[in-house]
């Protein structure tokens, strides 16, 4: 069933996934699509165990349960339920909040849901290879307005800057990445435009002065000084499109409510789907996740979040006008040691 019957909707999804008996046969057939394999002696010949969630190998004796490695490793709750999970998050196009996961799997506690979608997030980063054509290059600043903090763009120290790639296909955009910028520093746009765009493209941007630097270094760069964001909008449609979804996925779907270290992580949950948009079922994203989370091993909160780059604290709250949801107290306690200690300079709108 992998390959061909693929569900059209939820309700073709929960039939064909809606027992824990076919989500252990479908986990099995993506594990192992030519049959057992010891991932201790690479042996080929095994029994199943209990329920056969759990293998036995017929040379080594050794126990493998199917869940090993992955994100339900360790996890008490069934298979059915992590499924649904990563259907819900991928199926909704604004994406899917850890309450809203609560209600609907009626888990016991929001940490729970919380700490399932922050480890499934930790798998949806773009790739790696720098992309090569036609982009447009702007930041986006989140938290507060220009009309609240009297400083507009890059000086505002009240706004958090996310530096935003958008490749041109055509009229429409392909792949996207997106970089919470500590600072709006010349330096900071020019490594991640090396780290993203390949040399020889073309980059469509504003009249930064760090892009005379990009010229001298094998890319075409094609500035244009507007006063206005009318005209800016208009030779960077795409980058004020993306600008405008991300605005309404933090502000809808999360009230508003992320803490700025943890917003990187939004974000490669957004470009993931964006670049998906035009699959033909929602059920391909689901089936990429699923992969990747069998093909790579799932790391720990912890682990997830202590790479994070320093400085991030506070909510940020990115319209400036509704007030952000405060969600410390019902998040796990645990990560407020893995607070920084020399906050960002707080965005407009940041809450306690
Ligand atoms: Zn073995």
């Amino acid at each position: 069933m992998i390959a061909k019957d693929i569900p059209k909707n939820e309700a073709e999804f929960h039939n064909q996934l809606g027992t824990e008996e076919a989500c252990r046969e479908y986990l099995l057939a993506l594990r192992w699509p030519n049959g057992f394999v010891c991932p201790r002696c690479n042996h080929d010949k095994g029994y199943p165990l209990k329920n056969r969630e759990k293998w036995e190998c017929a040379s080594c004796k050794y126990h493998c349960s199917i869940r090993a490695g992955t994100v339900m490793q360790g996890s008490k709750k069934p298979l059915v339920m992590w499924f649904a999970a990563i259907y819900y998050m991928m199926e909704s196009k604004q994406g899917f909040s850890a309450l809203g996961l609560k209600r609907r799997l009626s888990l016991g506690s929001y940490q729970t849901a919380w700490t399932w979608f922050q480890k499934i997030r930790d798998y949806l980063k773009p790739d790696s290879e720098p992309i090569m054509g036609r982009v447009e290059f702007d930041e986006i600043n989140l938290g507060g307005s220009a009309k609240n903090t009297g400083i507009a763009g890059r000086g505002s120290s009240k706004k958090l800057l996310v530096g935003c790639i958008v490749e041109c296909r055509g009229r429409a955009s392909g792949r996207v990445r997106m970089k919470l910028f500590k600072t709006g520093h010349g330096k900071n746009i020019l490594s991640f435009v090396r780290d993203n765009v390949a040399k020889g493209s073309v980059i469509h941007c504003d009249g930064g002065r760090s892009f005379i630097q990009l010229s001298r270094e094998g890319y075409f760069v094609d500035t244009f000084k507007a006063d206005d964001k009318k005209a800016l909008g208009r030779h960077l449609p795409r980058i004020y499109r993306i600008g405008g979804l991300i605005k309404r996925v933090i502000n809808g779907t999360h009230m508003g409510a992320v803490a700025p270290w943890r917003l990187e992580k939004y974000f490669d949950e957004y470009v993931f789907r964006f670049e998906r948009k035009s699959a033909a079922s929602r059920f391909e994203l689901f089936f990429d996740v699923l992969k990747r989370i069998i093909q790579h091993p799932c790391r720990t909160c912890r682990q997830i979040f202590a790479d994070r780059e320093e400085g991030a604290a506070g909510y940020v709250n990115v319209t400036g006008q509704a007030k952000g949801r405060k969600p410390s107290q019902k998040e796990p306690q645990w990560w407020k040691d893995l607070l920084p200690k020399n906050p960002w300079p707080s965005p407009r709108g940041v809450l306690g």
